[in-house]
């Protein structure tokens, strides 16, 4: 079996891994985050030869170049869990918003996307021309899932984006694997990467905003529409609820309330607690009587206040309506700005925690000057999390290290290698097709 890695080899993004084995199957096929978004190393010839996609989860790193496929010969299916393909609907209709200059493929595309895919259920196998292929909870973000392919005589798992930790709506990853091939992500590989306790984590970011609630500041919070951004609006309504944090308005504005709806029609693939508590109504964490949504076009509804909180798209400050609240409210010392989650090199939000006292948006510069910070929610296990789930995989005689900054890549692989017994480790070259 050949394995050909067209993204995020020794970088995040543009996830796109292609197995070769009776049958071409490429295992998502998504754009790198910046500025100028970077695409899979993909020639229409291997397009138009490919027999099948498998879609892991709905970030725009994983599924966002799929159209470009449609636009260049693929005629076959994308299989997908229910919530991914929910959610692929709204992030890709944003991601042609924002980049209407120079995109990749049209809505012509994502709708042939849409009408393309072949929906699969958790833990429930489903069988191509050579394979048999499966879906397995991988915590992460809603519908999130990782891909067990399984030929005559081999086992590949490929992990997507994993959370092996419970969060507050999700369950963690599947941890009941056999494999002898693992193509393993390592956003967090580094050894110095520790995610604190939920709990920890939690108690920390209702505290920072406290803080500047109480100087009569306004926190600002860039987040992905989908993921942390639920966690963080939960966390947030817990607390208001119990009393611990101060009771003022929480803003939702961009994609984050559409997203916030599918997330509820997907309700079964959330926790237990969550389902049972949107069941008695009056506990439902989805309507809760704090949050708001800007009623005038420039906003000015959420500006009269002193002190509010501000959910808005894009988590890392690559344009969207967060981009207006920075414009009005970053100067002022007063406020604060709260980066969750990875920051991708390259990106505004990066930039802004390595120093840089401005941002730009259409071609004008805001200065910023009111607090940053960054809260350590992640939706990504983090070294020794990612070493242990390594070493849960029974079978295991490789692991591909993907999905990482280089020298996180390596740091993750050295420490597999020097753990799992036996397990030999690689971190492929961007391009790179390996013989397994
Ligand atoms: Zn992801
Ligand atoms: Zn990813």
């Amino acid at each position: 079996m050949n394995v050909t890695f067209f993204g995020a080899a020794r970088e995040v993004g543009r996830s796109a891994i292609m197995l070769e084995a009776g049958e071409k199957i490429l295992l998502d096929c998504g754009i790198k985050p910046a500025k100028e978004p970077e695409y899979p190393l993909l020639d229409s010839k291997t397009i138009k030869s490919l027999d099948r996609v498998v879609l892991s989860h709905a970030h725009l790193d994983h599924s966002g170049y799929i159209p470009g496929l449609y636009g260049q010969g693929y005629k076959g299916q994308v299989e997908i869990t229910k919530p991914t393909r929910d959610l692929i609907q709204l992030l890709l209709a944003d991601f042609l918003r924002l980049n209407k200059i120079n995109p990749p493929y049209s809505q012509v595309e994502v709708s042939r996307l849409l009408k393309s895919t072949s929906i699969r259920e958790f833990d429930e196998p489903f069988k191509t021309k050579s394979s048999t292929i499966r879906f397995r909870t991988a915590g992460h973000i809603l519908g999130a899932a990782m891909t067990e392919v399984h030929t005559a005589n081999r086992k590949i798992l490929y992990s997507g984006d994993i959370d092996i930790r419970e969060s507050r709506l999700l369950d963690g990853a599947a941890t009941d694997l056999e494999a002898d091939t693992l193509i393993l992500e390592s956003t967090y590989g580094a050894k110095s990467d520790k995610h604190p306790s939920l709990k920890t984590t939690g108690k920390g970011f209702i505290d920072s905003v406290n803080r500047t609630l109480k100087r009569g500041g306004k926190v600002i919070i860039p987040t992905f529409a989908i993921g942390r951004g639920q966690e963080i609006l939960f966390t947030l309504e817990s607390y208001l609820r119990s009393g611990g944090l101060e009771r003022v308005p929480i803003y939702l504005d961009g994609m984050v309330t559409r997203a916030l709806r599918i997330y509820r029609h997907n309700a079964i693939y959330l926790k237990k607690e969550i389902q049972r508590r949107i069941l008695t109504s009056e506990d439902d964490p989805f309507k809760s009587e704090f949050y708001f949504i800007p009623q005038r076009k420039d906003r000015g509804d959420v500006f009269e206040h002193d002190r509010a909180i501000i959910l808005a798209t894009s988590g890392m400050l690559n344009g969207g309506p967060v981009m207006s609240y920075l414009d009005k409210l970053g100067s002022d010392e007063r406020n604060k700005l709260l980066l969750v989650g990875y920051q991708a090199a390259g990106t505004q939000g990066r930039e802004l925690l390595e120093g840089r006292g401005y941002v730009e948006t259409e071609g004008r510069r805001i200065d910023i000057n009111c607090e940053i910070e960054q809260a350590p929610f992640s939706g990504h296990s983090d070294h020794a999390e990612l070493v242990s789930f390594a070493k849960s995989v029974k079978g295991l005689k490789s692991v591909y290290v993907v999905h990482g900054e280089g020298s996180k890549s390596y740091e993750l692989a050295e420490a597999i290698e020097a753990q799992c017994k036996g397990v030999q480790t690689i971190v492929p070259e961007l391009g790179e097709t390996i013989r397994i």
